[in-house]
């Protein structure tokens, strides 16, 4: 294995953290005051088009996109890019273009599109003129088993009809969020991993309707474009709006999600760092019975605790992304279970210490230690619940032929 950065990497690591530093972090309090200036606005605001102008300006754009559509980077090249962009999980990714579920989206397009669908779809994608939306949980099904997937999509003619309903559909609040990958059954009847597609919406549809913004922790993440509750009555596509071939949904899904689950654990590994900078100059600056908080053991066996966890986590990611690199993301499939269960759950162990050494001011709105918990929270349910991998970690660990 070779972790050491290659000379493009480490201009690319100046530049991405002297934007985070002294742009992105920055603008976190215009974010706030502007999204309290207009509630119930679910565009991006002013500010988060400003940095999207200025990253592009600045070459730091699709960074997460390997081949010659994107920056072209490796995984290991692009962790510790995603890694800092965790600094500022509501600013940063969306900055650069390379937030979820863009990114995800982006990449089925690119491996799975056809032609006409990239150029309509992918195209401004990447040029970062609209949003997407990636619709496959329902609200009636347990969605962890993607084979439960009930929306049905059938076909009539030269059109696809589609109907059902879906809920936390990430970024579909934001009317920019153009078009919506949805994930339907094509046909009950076919063996249990060849039944589902994935097919175009176009967000103006007839038939599309958004229901309701659904909140995380009582967060609406409207930076994010938010998470929705959309019902497809009777929706009507054109049949060249299937991705792949009927029945290809399943493995669309896996596909997706690999890279999708990687980038998350990077920048979670960010939000642990971000966390432990504010720990250490609250801890420094705050006195209590006498002595500043970092004279105290519990303090130091936290921070001590927090960064062997973040250390060892970055190191698996490594690892992860270089297997992903050498022998593909299929063949990766442990380590990125492995990553996906064990980042999100130090990470927030890691903002739950920062939490509590800020005392009260750790769960209010003024630091973003309360809101990145929610967000590490969340993600040991988005893209996978962590039983399901260590379900399946225990079942191929047991199966493997030992040395
Ligand atoms: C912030 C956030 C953003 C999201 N964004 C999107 C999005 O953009 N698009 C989208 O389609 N979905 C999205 N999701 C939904 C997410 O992917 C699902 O919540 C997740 O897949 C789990 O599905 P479920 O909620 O239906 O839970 P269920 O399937 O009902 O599972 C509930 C619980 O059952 C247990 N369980 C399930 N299976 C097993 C098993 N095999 N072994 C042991 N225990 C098990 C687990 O503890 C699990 O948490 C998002 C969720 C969150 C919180």
């Amino acid at each position: 294995m070779e972790f050491s950065h290659d000379q493009r990497t480490l201009d690319l690591i100046d530049r991405v953290e002297a934007f985070v530093h002294e742009r992105a972090i920055l603008a976190e309090r215009v974010l706030d005051e502007q999204l309290a200036a207009t509630p119930g606005e679910w565009s991006f605001r002013p500010v988060v088009g400003e940095l999207r102008d200025a990253a592009r300006a600045e070459g730091l754009w699709n960074l997460f996109l390997p081949g010659e559509r994107g920056a072209g980077l490796t995984n290991v090249q692009y962790a510790p890019l995603a890694e800092r962009t965790g600094w500022s999980p509501r600013l940063a990714p969306v900055a650069f273009n390379c937030a979820a579920p863009d990114t995800g989206n982006m990449e089925v397009l690119a491996d799975f599109g056809t032609p006409d669908q990239q150029a309509e779809w992918l195209e401004p994608l990447l040029a970062g003129d609209i949003r997407s939306s990636f619709c496959m949980t329902e609200p009636d099904v347990a969605s962890s088993d993607a084979t439960n997937i009930a929306t049905r999509i059938r076909r009539d003619g030269d059109s696809y009809v589609i109907t059902g309903r879906k809920w936390w559909s990430t970024g579909a609040m934001n009317p920019d969020a153009a078009i919506f990958i949805v994930m339907g059954q094509t046909d009950p009847d076919a063996e249990r991993h060849r039944q589902q597609s994935m097919i175009l919406v176009p967000r103006d549809t007839p038939g599309v309707r958004i229901i309701r913004p659904l909140t995380v922790f009582g967060y609406d993440d409207r930076d994010h474009g938010g998470h929705a509750e959309i019902a497809f009555d009777d929706v009507r596509v054109p049949a060249a709006n299937l991705i792949a071939g009927e029945g290809e949904g399943f493995a669309i899904a896996q596909a997706r999600l690999g890279p999708g689950r990687i980038h998350h654990c990077m920048r979670a590994i960010g939000m642990a760092e971000r966390a432990l900078s504010l720990v250490q100059e609250r801890a420094n600056a705050r006195v209590a019975f006498g002595r500043p908080l970092a004279e105290q053991g519990v303090v130091r066996e936290w921070v001590a605790e927090s960064r062997i966890q973040v250390e060892s986590l970055r190191l698996l990611v490594l690892k992860t992304a270089w297997l992903m690199d050498t022998v593909g993301n299929r063949r990766a499939m442990t380590e990125i279970q492995a990553i996906k269960i064990a980042v999100p759950r130090a990470v927030q162990q890691i903002l739950d210490r920062a939490i509590q050494l800020f005392g009260a001011a750790g769960v209010s709105g003024d630091q973003p230690l309360a809101e990145m918990f929610a967000g590490a929270r969340s993600l040991r349910l988005a893209d996978g619940p962590d039983e399901v991998h260590l379900n399946a970690l225990g079942r191929a660990e047991l199966k493997a032929p030992r040395r």
